[in-house]
This record gives structure tokens, sequence and C-alpha cells, in this order.
């Protein structure tokens, strides 16, 4: 036990801080196990204690102490990222949100809430309220919004609204882990620089995100015997603009064969997607017009209702394909959209392992063709020589296989940053160790 532990049970209610081994184990680690060369490296990091303040005022408590006692400082809200955002490099304190969720403020277009609301519960609220989260990562059942805003990009819905640079955060409030702890706030352009920063530039505790009106969804599985003529399929639907869309995920075969509660066949690709219940006949004419098989076709009653389609979609394609077979992983990659099937023809050529999942999206008011390809994992050489490889036709890679936020996906505007980063967090107590010029130390550990 670290010296500094009972100092702070001094000063909290018992329940709010654990530091038994399970407590700290389970604290301590996120899906980073997605990725074989990251749980090499992550896996023996454990905090030394654990607070789950309930209060604002526990967690001005734990925040100071920590400044006070220099102890790192790592926040977490469901644990689900799949970098080791969350994993506490250099041990220390890890500060669990879990349990500020509460909704404060839900208006006509935005919610503002707590930062470890479940996305999921803010989803169910918006749509008791006739509206619905405008996009939300596949993890929504158990991720928080400060998690997601933090550490997360896109998902579901991000066909019609992009991801979290695409104006969904309209403010962002929070505490700095400075002598005395502040509370920040920024609001509209000013959000920029928070968001995917890995919590290093403060710890998030509220929130305003801009809401979609409701729409009922019906959710389908369109099957093809060819991989190309299931991608036309995906970009045409994409492009269209008669018809609302949440989801248009692409599997190539044999993925679908991974996804074992949908009985899917897995000689064939398929396209996942949702569509509004509305525009039901236009889409089923375009089925048709294409030459896809339903395969599933569940109607709008039963959204969000037990298992949905979106579960096997974004990164749980890649859970999935991991329980099939547990030496799998994957890669971000980012197509062109006018040339990705001659992108894929060449990357299948050199690395015929590489399967191919696409999720079609907007990002800046554009269209994506945005890809998490499954391959089996030999070493990390081949690995970092597809992801050469990829990179030289100019597939972009957002390598998922570090935890360093500079070599990851899209990173903040430096500029932006580091002053924040120094007005905030002078110590570098929090998350140490996830960007570049400060992670050294913590990292050679
Ligand atoms: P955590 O993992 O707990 O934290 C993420 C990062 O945010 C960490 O760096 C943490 O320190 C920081 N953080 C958390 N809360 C705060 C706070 N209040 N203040 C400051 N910093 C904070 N991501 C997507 O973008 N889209 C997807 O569709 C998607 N699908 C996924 C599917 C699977 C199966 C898995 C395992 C992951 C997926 N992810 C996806 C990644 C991840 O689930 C999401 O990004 C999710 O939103 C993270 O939320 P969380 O609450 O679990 O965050």
């Amino acid at each position: 036990t670290e010296p500094w532990i009972p100092l702070l049970a001094d000063q909290l209610p018992p329940s709010t801080l654990a530091w038994d081994l399970p407590s700290r184990l389970k604290a301590s680690t996120d899906y980073a196990w997605f990725s074989p060369v990251l749980w090499e490296r992550l896996r023996d990091r454990v905090a030394d204690a654990v607070v789950t303040p309930t209060t604002e005022e526990e967690l001005d408590i734990a925040v100071g102490f920590a400044v006070e006692h220099r102890v790192p400082l790592t926040v977490r809200g469901g644990g689900t990222g799949n970098y080791g955002q969350a994993v506490p490099l250099a041990g220390g304190l890890v500060l669990d949100m879990s349990r500020l969720d509460r909704v404060l403020e839900i208006i006509p277009g935005s919610i503002r809430c707590q930062a470890g609301a479940r996305l999921g519960a803010l989803e169910k609220i918006s749509r008791e309220h006739g509206q619905e989260l405008r996009m939300f990562p596949s993890t929504y059942k158990k991720a928080t919004i400060g998690g997601f805003v933090q550490g997360g990009s896109g998902g579901i819905g991000s066909i019609t609204w992009g991801t979290l640079w695409d104006d969904l955060v309209s403010s962002v409030r929070g505490k700095t882990a400075t002598q005395p702890v502040k509370t920040f706030e920024a609001q509209d352009a000013a959000v920029m620089p928070y968001l995917h920063s890995y919590g290093l530039l403060g710890i998030v505790t509220e929130l305003t995100v801009r809401l979609a009106p409701k729409t009922d969804w019906d959710q389908w599985v369109i099957s093809f015997d060819r991989f190309e003529t299931a991608l036309r399929f995906a970009q045409a639907i994409a492009e269209t603009t008669t018809l609302a869309k949440r989801l248009i995920s692409l599997h190539e075969s044999p993925i679908a064969g991974y996804f074992t509660p949908l009985y899917l066949d897995s000689a064939r690709s398929v396209v996942l997607l949702e569509i509004a219940a509305d525009h039901r006949l236009p889409f089923e004419a375009e089925v048709k017009r294409a030459g896809g098989h339903i395969a599933i076709h569940w109607e709008s009653e039963r959204y969000h209702h037990g298992v949905g389609i979106s579960d096997f979609s974004w990164n749980h394609t890649t859970l999935w394909a991991r329980k099939f077979s547990p030496q799998m992983t994957y890669l971000q990659a980012r197509f062109d959209w006018h040339r990705v099937q001659e992108q894929i023809a060449l990357l299948k050529r050199q690395y015929p392992e590489v399967l191919i999942h696409l999720e079609m999206m907007k990002s800046d008011g554009q269209l994506v063709a945005s890809g998490l390809p499954l391959l089996p994992f030999i070493d990390e050489g081949r690995l970092n020589r597809i992801i050469q490889f990829c990179r030289d036709q100019g597939i972009g890679i957002a390598n998922p296989h570090t935890w360093l936020l500079d070599e990851g996906g899209r990173t903040p505007p430096w500029d932006l940053f580091w002053p924040i980063k120094q007005k905030h967090d002078p110590f570098h107590l929090l998350n140490p160790g996830k960007v570049g010029p400060l992670s050294t130390s913590v990292t050679a550990g």
C-alpha cells in the first residue's frame, strides 16, 4: 500500500475509495487487448487506488489530494477505449467517473449532463423527449459521454452527422489538476482542443451535446454473393439523399459468419443498415435494384430492445472476430471514396489475409469509406509493413496499436493544446505517458 492511501482514506467516504487488488486491476484495464502489441506492453500497469466519487465535492477532494501529493491521476469512464487510453501507465489514482451520471437539462436540440452518464441512458432519455443522440459508438450501453468525447471518434449516426469534430459538442466543463483545483469551461469552437484528448487537459465533469429529432429506425442485413456488389450498394445508399440513415456497415465474406447470434451465411458479404422506417419501401426498391438478399429485417418497434444490428458494427466487429479467432486484430483505415474498390484490390493482392470491414460515414461534410479491416496477428513487423503498404497506396491509417495520442488517429490542434496543458496540468499528473514529449520517462518503466 502506498503511504498516501490512508491519508486519502481519511478524507473520503469508505465506499468511494478502493485499493484491493481486484478493484485496482478492474480499474486499470480497457480494451487494449484488441491489440496484441498494446496488450504485451500495458497489461502489467496497475493503479494504486481507485476513487469513484458520487458528488462533485468528493471529486474535488480526490483531485486536490492528488495534486498536493503529486499522485498521477487517470480519469476513467466506462473503460471501453481500445488503445489503452484509460490504462494508468504510471500507477497512482484512477478516477472512475461512472457515478457522476446525472442528466442536467434536456432542451430542443441539446442535452447537458454529467460526464459519467452512459450514452445508452442519454439516447433513451432523449428519445423519451422526441429527440435522439446524433452519433454514438457501438459501445453505447457501457461507454460514458465523457469517455466518448475524450477517447472516441465516430459511430452510429456518423453517416449523417459526421464525427466528434463535426459540431457535436457545444460545451465542456471540468476541473484542473492545479493547486487549488479550478473549474474551466469551453464553448462551441473552443471545445476543439478537448476532443479526443485522453483526459490530458482536465477532468471533464459536464458536457452539452447536440441532439437530432427522433426517428424510428428499421434494422437490416442485406447480403450479396460478391463483395464488389455489396460495396457499390453501400456507397449508393450512402450517397442517396432521399433515405434517412444511421448506419451503413459493410463486411466481406466470411466476416458475417463471426456474428453467431445472427445466423448469417459466411459465404456472403453483408451490409448492416439502420434506415428510417418511413423509407422502408424506397429502401426495399434499392435492395432489389442492387440484387441484394434481405437476410434480416427488424422493424422499428424492436430498436434498442435486446440485440441490435449495431452490436456487430464499428469495433464490435473486431470483438466478434476475436471471439471466433483470438489471433484476430484490426486496423483503422480511411479509403478514398472514389478509389475504394481499387485500393482494396491492391491491398488484398499483397496481403490476402486482410478482411475488409468498412463503415460509411461523413467527416467534415464529405463521405468517407472508413474501415476497420481485420487481420490475423502474425508479428509486429508484418503489421507495420501492412500499415506502410496502405499508406503508400494512399489509404490513410490511424494506428490503433499505440497508446500515444500523437501517433494514433486524429490529433488535437497542438498550438491550442499545449498552452491549456500547461495551465490545467502544470505537474503533468493527468494520464501520464500518453503524449509524445511527456511520454518517455513513463513508458520506459
Ligand atoms: P474510457 O475508455 O473510460 O476512456 C477513454 C479516454 O477518455 C481515456 O483516455 C480516459 O482517460 C478519458 N476520459 C474518460 N472520462 C473522462 C472524463 N470525464 N474527463 C476526462 N477524461 C476522461 N469508439 C468510437 O469512437 N466508435 C465506435 O463505434 C467504437 N466502438 C467500439 C466497440 C468496441 C467493442 C470497443 C471495445 C471499443 C469501441 N470504441 C469505439 C472505443 C470506445 O468504446 C469509445 O470511444 C467509448 O466512447 C469510450 O468511452 P468510455 O466511457 O468507455 O471511455
